[in-house]
């Protein structure tokens, strides 16, 4: 089972053509955006932030700005520039040296000097395989991610920077104690027979076998490429009803159609058509739960944002999608799964990026009134934590207690 597989985030500044970012870093230190005519365009839409506007809403605004006809035409597609060159040489050389290093192997440019072009490119999932919070899948036993595999809900539906590096120590930590616990345990016996690892291995070599025999059929590359397209032009940063549903009913037909590839290279030795072959399929299906999860999904949140459904709906819409695929179907099943906000310690609200334009959840308001007063509550910090937070029993028990930092 796989959840919130429609929250996919965009970086603002990949490298054109060779797609590398360059780091947030760079806009951080005071880096400029411009646009064909060389101005400064982020503070006409972000007049506060700027160019430092959270990176999913940099990412949008660059495409607004290149819809209007201000990209910066190449033979590899629109883009805008990066402007370091105002940071200084000296600057670049001690503090954005792998920015230099990318530019100049990959363009082959000095960026203390030139502008670097950039266009957004899709980043980091937050969706993926739904866990609880040990890490396991709550619909296959010993089933367990971690990391950016994994919806264990750090996230939400919008990663801030640098949180991948907590998400895979605390997570790596978590889970790996968890994962340990369960293989220690009944349950992590070996039960599975070896005549159903058979059995597996054997279908497995037959759909090998298949792609290498077959003759006249589709073409791997082709439909990867026509799936590529399909979800930078109608899936992407900016999403509506009308482009999404174009784009479920035509993956779901490429889907169809990937069923019956033939390859044209047919060894079965280093392949890397034959490895496309075999994953295409699956490939499909998680562009498939994505588009129909952001179809489905009638508001915009993080990441996802709706033109025709601009407000962020959390009276609607504050539930996690959950997407399951039934033997040989053609769609995911999608399910609901609703958030609790009289168990958040951070309630709903508005954080102060992007405009405010949020349908608030009925229970926002008293659930912040009660954590305000936990907060003012005249007791120990710990007792105040364990109030707003009370999820010490789901931690490894060796993991428990307090919090050495916190009490300096
Ligand atoms: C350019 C870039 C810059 C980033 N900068 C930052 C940053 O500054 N701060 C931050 O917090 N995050 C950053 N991120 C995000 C962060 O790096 C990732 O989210 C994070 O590394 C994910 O870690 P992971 O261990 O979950 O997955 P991965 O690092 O993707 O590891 C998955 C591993 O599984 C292996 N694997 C895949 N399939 C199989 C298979 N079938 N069998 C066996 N092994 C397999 C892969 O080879 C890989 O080694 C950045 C990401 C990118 C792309």
């Amino acid at each position: 089972m796989l959840g919130n597989m429609e929250a996919v985030q965009f970086h603002p500044t990949a490298i054109v053509p060779a797609g590398i970012l360059v780091t947030e870093g760079c806009r951080g230190d005071g880096g400029l955006l411009r646009d064909v005519d060389g101005y400064r365009f982020m503070p006409d839409y972000e007049p506060d932030k700027k160019e430092l506007a959270s990176r999913d809403v940099v990412s949008r605004r660059m495409a607004e700005h290149m819809r209007k006809g201000k990209g910066v035409k190449s033979a590899y597609g629109e883009h805008l520039w990066l402007d370091i060159t105002v940071l200084g040489a000296a600057h670049i050389d001690k503090n954005l040296r792998e920015v230099k290093d990318i530019c100049h192997y990959f363009l082959g440019i000095d960026p203390a000097k030139e502008f670097i072009p950039v266009r957004p490119t899709q980043h980091y999932s937050m969706g993926g395989v739904r866990t609880d919070h040990t890490g396991q899948s709550p619909t296959l036993a010993g089933l367990f991610a971690c990391g950016e595999a994994a919806c264990w809900d750090m996230h939400g539906f919008n990663r801030l920077g640098g949180n991948s590096v907590a998400e895979t120590v605390v997570a790596g930590m978590l889970v790996g104690e968890y994962v340990a616990d369960f293989c220690e345990s009944e349950c992590g016996d070996l039960t599975v027979s070896t005549a159903l690892a058979r059995q597996f291995v054997d279908r497995e070599q037959a759909y090998l076998d298949s792609l290498l025999a077959g003759r006249g059929g589709e073409n791997a590359v082709v439909i990867r490429q026509r799936m590529e397209q399909i979800m930078t032009d109608k899936v992407g940063l900016f999403r509506n009803g009308t482009d999404l549903e174009s784009a479920v009913a035509e993956l779901t037909g490429l889907l169809q159609r990937s069923r019956q590839l033939a390859l044209h290279y047919r060894r079965a030795d280093a392949n890397p058509e034959l490895v496309l072959a075999y994953r295409l399929p699956r490939m499909l299906k998680v562009a498939l739960s994505v588009a129909l999860g952001a179809l489905n999904r009638t508001e915009s949140r993080g990441a996802h944002f709706r033109e025709d459904f601009t407000a962020r709906d959390d009276q609607a819409w504050l539930k996690r999608t959950l997407a399951t695929w039934p033997d040989s179907a053609d769609l995911p099943s999608l399910s609901y799964e609703p958030l609790d906000v009289n168990a958040m310690e951070l309630p709903p609200g508005f954080r102060g990026y992007g405009v405010k334009n949020i349908v608030e959840h009925p229970a926002s308001a008293p659930r912040q009134a009660e954590v305000d007063a936990v907060r003012q509550a005249e007791v120990d910090r710990h007792v105040r934590q364990a109030r707003l937070m009370p999820f010490d029993h789901l931690l490894p028990a060796k993991y428990r207690g307090r919090n050495e930092r916190l009490e300096c």
